[in-house]
C-alpha cells in the first residue's frame, strides 16, 4: 500500500497513477479540519490562484508536458478538459467544477481511501509500502519541521502573490473591449507561447476583456499604486519573490514603465473604438464557466485590501468593480531538490520515500501534477517489486525530474517546464516554432517508446 500525504494536484495525480496500476492507496488530506492560508474549500485539487493550466499547443513546453500527461492517462488533465472554460490558447477551467470532478473521481476509486486529518510525522516508508509527501507550498508547520529534520537543512522560502477576482456584472462594458492579443483565439494558428509566468501576462491568447488606459489614466494609476500601502512584506529589496509572479507594486517600484512592458502591455490589443493600441491595458480573464467572475491577469498583489479596491478602481472599466477575492501574498515551501532527490522523485538513501508537487521544487499547477504522475508511477513500481526507469530527458516529464534532481543546488529555484531544460536537438530546424515543434515531436515519440518499455 502507498501512503500519500496531501490531496492537492500532485497527491491526487499520484494516487490515481498508483491505483490504476492496481496498488492500494491511502490519501491523507488535512482540510477541512486543518485549513491553509489560501485554500477556501475542503475539495481535493483546489486551484488557489489562477484558473489556468497555461498554453496548450505543442510549440510551447507546458503544452507538450500536458500532452505527455494526457498520453499517460493523467487524472488532472482529464478533469481539466471536462471543466474547460474559454481562455484563448490556454487550458483554463471552472475551478469549483474542476475540484469537484477530481474529488469525485478519487473518492469513488475502489483502491483509494481518502483520510481527512493532518499528518504531523513522516510515516515509515519501505519499497513495499512507499510514502509520497505531496503537501504543497503550504505544508503544515508540524510536518514542515519533520521535513527539515529529514532533509537535514533549512527549507528555502520565498513569497508569492495572487491576483484579485472581480464580479463580471460590476465591469463597465461600455469601456472595456473584448479582444485577443494579435487577434489570436483558442483555435487560431500560431498563438505564441505564453511568456512563462504561471500568474503572469498573456496566459493564452483570446477571450479576454481589456481595460484601455490613456497616458493620463496610466500616470494617475501608477502614482496611486506606487504610493499605496502593502499588507505584509514592506521590504521590497529583501523579500524574495518568484520572478514570474511578481506583485504589481513590486514591479511598479522597479520603474514607471515596467508594468507597461509587463502585465499592462497594450501591444496587439486593438481598441475597436479607436482602431489603435491603447497606451496601456489591463486584461481580465474569465474565471468561472458561468462567466460571472473575471480575474485580473498578472495582477497579483499584496496591497492592503482597502488600498487594492481604491487603486484598482482607477482602472477604466473597473470604477464600480466588486471584488470576489482580493490579491494576497503567501509563503512557498520547497526542498532543495538536487540535494535531496533522485530523478525517480525518491529521497536519496531513503528507499520508499518520495516527494511530489510544489514542495519537491517544481513550480506551477501542471508541473506539480506532472511530478505527482511520475512519483505515483515510481512508487507503484516499488510497491510491485518492479524497477522504475524515469522517462528520457528528451521528454518534458523526464526533463523536469532531471532538473529537480540535478540542477545546481547552490542557486536552486523551482522551475516551470521550459524547452531550455530539455535536451537540445542535434540538428534543429531554423525557425523558432519549427524548432520547438520538432522537440515536441521527438518527445512524444520517445515517450511512447518509454511507455511501452515500462508496461
Ligand atoms: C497562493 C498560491 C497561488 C498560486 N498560484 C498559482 C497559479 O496561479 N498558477 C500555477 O500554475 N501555480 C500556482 N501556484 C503554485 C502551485 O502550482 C500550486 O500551489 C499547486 O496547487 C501545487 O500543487 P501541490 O499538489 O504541490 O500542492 P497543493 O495543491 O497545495 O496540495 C497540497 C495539499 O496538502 C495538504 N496538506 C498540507 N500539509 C498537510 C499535512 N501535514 N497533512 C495532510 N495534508 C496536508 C494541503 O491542504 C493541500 O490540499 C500557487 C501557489 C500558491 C500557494
Amino acid at each position: 500500500m502507498i501512503r500519500i500525504i496531501g490531496g492537492g494536484l500532485a497527491g491526487c495525480e499520484a494516487a490515481w497513477q498508483a491505483a490504476r496500476r492496481g496498488v492500494r492507496v491511502t490519501l491523507h488530506e488535512m482540510r477541512p479540519s486543518t485549513p491553509t492560508a489560501v485554500h477556501h474549500t475542503d475539495g481535493l485539487a483546489e486551484l488557489v490562484c489562477s484558473n489556468s493550466f497555461r498554453g496548450d499547443k505543442l510549440d510551447n513546453a507546458v503544452g507538450l508536458l500536458k500532452e505527455e500527461m494526457r498520453r499517460l492517462d493523467s487524472l488532472i488533465l482529464a478533469m481539466a478538459e471536462s471543466t474547460r472554460v474559454p481562455a484563448g490558447a490556454a487550458l483554463a477551467v471552472d475551478r469549483e467544477q474542476f475540484s469537484r470532478a477530481v474529488t469525485a473521481a478519487v473518492e469513488s476509486h475502489p483502491l483509494i481511501n481518502v483520510v481527512r486529518g493532518e499528518v504531523t510525522a513522516i510515516p515509515d516508508a519501505t519499497p513495499a509500502d512507499p510514502v509520497i509527501l505531496a503537501t504543497g507550498p503550504l505544508t503544515s508547520p508540524a510536518l514542515s519541521a519533520e521535513i527539515v529534520r529529514l532533509v537535514g537543512r533549512e527549507h528555502l522560502a520565498f513569497y508569492d502573490a495572487i491576483s484579485p477576482i472581480v464580479l463580471a456584472e460590476s465591469i463597465d462594458r461600455s469601456i472595456v473591449f473584448r479582444a485577443s492579443r494579435w487577434d489570436r483565439s483558442f483555435r487560431g494558428e500560431g498563438a505564441a507561447e505564453p511568456a512563462g509566468p504561471a500568474c503572469g501576462v498573456d496566459d493564452g491568447q483570446g477571450d479576454y476583456l481589456n481595460c484601455p488606459l490613456s497616458k493620463s489614466d496610466y500616470d494617475a494609476f501608477y502614482d496611486a499604486l506606487a504610493g499605496a500601502e502593502s499588507a505584509t512584506v514592506h521590504d521590497f529589496d529583501t523579500a524574495t519573490f518568484f520572478e514570474g509572479c511578481l506583485p504589481i507594486e513590486v514591479m511598479a517600484h522597479r520603474g514607471r514603465d515596467t508594468l507597461r512592458f509587463g502585465p499592462m502591455k497594450p501591444v496587439g490589443l486593438t481598441d475597436p473604438r479607436t482602431g489603435r493600441f491603447p497606451y496601456a491595458a489591463v486584461q481580465l480573464r474569465q474565471d468561472t464557466l458561468a462567466g460571472d467572475h473575471f480575474s485580473l491577469v498578472g495582477f497579483q498583489t499584496q496591497l492592503k485590501w482597502g488600498e487594492q479596491a481604491r487603486v484598482l478602481r482607477m482602472i477604466p472599466g473597473l470604477a464600480q468593480a466588486e471584488f470576489v477575492r482580493f490579491g494576497m501574498v503567501h509563503r512557498n515551501t520547497f526542498i532543495n531538490g538536487p540535494t535531496v532527490l533522485e530523478d525517480t522523485w525518491q529521497v536519496r538513501g531513503r528507499p520508499g520515500l518520495y516527494f511530489a508537487g510544489q514542495v519537491s521544487g517544481v513550480e506551477g499547477y501542471v508541473e506539480s501534477a506532472a511530478s505527482g504522475l511520475a512519483a505515483g508511477m515510481s512508487a507503484a513500481c516499488a510497491a510491485l517489486g518492479q524497477t522504475f526507469v524515469p522517462p528520457p530527458r528528451t521528454t518534458a516529464l523526464g526533463a523536469l525530474g532531471f532538473y529537480v534532481s540535478h540542477a545546481d543546488p547552490s542557486t536552486y529555484q523551482p522551475t516551470n517546464i521550459t524547452f531550455g531544460i530539455m535536451e537540445a536537438l542535434p540538428n534543429p530546424p531554423r525557425g523558432r516554432v519549427e524548432r520547438k515543434t520538432a522537440v515536441s515531436m521527438r518527445a512524444l515519440s520517445d515517450l511512447e517508446q518509454w511507455r511501452q518499455a515500462q508496461d
